[in-house]
């Protein structure tokens, strides 16, 4: 199923996607829950009523509405770096021992469509097409064996990243570089792990203004989606809806030479084979105080 959430008058819904349809889940079944999280708490058995809500329910064109992100209010974003050899290879690193782990705060999150700020104090920022992967039954102690288990699905996401940050904090701690708002673009459309098959062999591209900038497959992911839900859930308890970014390809504006890196106007296309597409403007931020 590919699922989404929209904004109402009343706030982010669930829906599903039927063609160009979007399916309101509570409104074609009132016993469905109205917002993702909840929907992915309730786990499989929920699944078929999900399904025939899809089929049944009244439908309105996805272009009359504005999609939020897959899930609007998750618990945690954590996000996996240098997890492609070559990009870490690029960045001059050698490719990690073990997974590195950084997050981002919640308000970074937006939704397909919805602009990039750029921060007036940062002229490094970058864009890093990653799968993000999407927790359903939450856990921890989970076995690399079982880890799939727990992932309801796929979208896209930009783990956008102000470069000058990132690199140039002490202790090198990137949370400040990835965490400036509106820099996790997400979406737009959920789609559930039975439909996308194995996710670590996916292309993986992203476009800036039309231009190829990255061309990859996540199977040249490092550290695989099983491998990173059982590691991170030795230490943290996984939550529906929690949203795992598994890392970026090569390609990146900061390893070209000159460097790249994004200006207003700019218009940044995250494609995943068999997930979607996620288009994101690019505009200067507007300071109020
Ligand atoms: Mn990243």
């Amino acid at each position: 199923m590919r699922l989404v959430s929209y904004y109402s008058d009343q706030g982010p819904r669930t829906a599903a996607l039927r063609g160009n349809d979007v399916v309101d889940l509570q409104a074609a079944n009132p016993l469905l829950p109205s917002s993702m999280r909840e929907l992915l708490a309730a786990g499989e058995a929920i699944w078929p009523q999900v399904a025939a809500a899809a089929a049944n329910g009244a439908g309105k064109p996805l272009g009359g509405v504005r999609l939020a992100p897959p899930v609007p209010d998750p618990r945690k974003i954590i996000c996996i770096g240098l997890n492609y050899a070559d990009h870490a290879k690029e960045t001059g690193v050698e490719p990690p021992s073990e997974p590195v782990v950084f997050n981002k705060f919640l308000t970074t999150l937006i939704p397909h469509e919805q602009p990039i700020a750029l921060p007036a104090v940062s002229p490094e920022v970058d864009y890093e097409a990653e799968l993000v992967a999407v927790i359903g039954k939450g856990g921890r102690h989970i076995s690399a064996e079982r880890a799939l288990e727990h992932v309801a699905g796929y979208t896209c996401g930009n783990d956008v990243s102000a470069r000058d940050w990132q690199k140039n904090k002490p202790s090198k701690q990137w949370l400040l570089g990835k965490s400036f708002d509106t820099f996790a673009p997400c979406g737009p459309v959920l789609v559930t792990a039975d439909e996308v098959g194995n996710p670590e062999d996916l292309r993986i591209q992203l476009r800036l203004n039309g231009q190829t900038m990255q061309d990859s497959s996540t199977s040249q992911l490092i550290y695989g989606i099983a491998h990173l839900v059982s590691y991170l859930s030795q230490v943290v308890t996984l939550e529906p809806g929690d949203l795992l970014y598994t890392g970026t390809p090569p390609g990146v504006g900061m390893a070209r030479k000159p460097p790249v890196f994004l200006q207003p106007g700019d218009l940044v296309e995250i494609e995943i084979e068999r997930i979607g597409l996620l288009r994101n403007r690019v505009v200067a931020e507007a300071i109020s105080r």
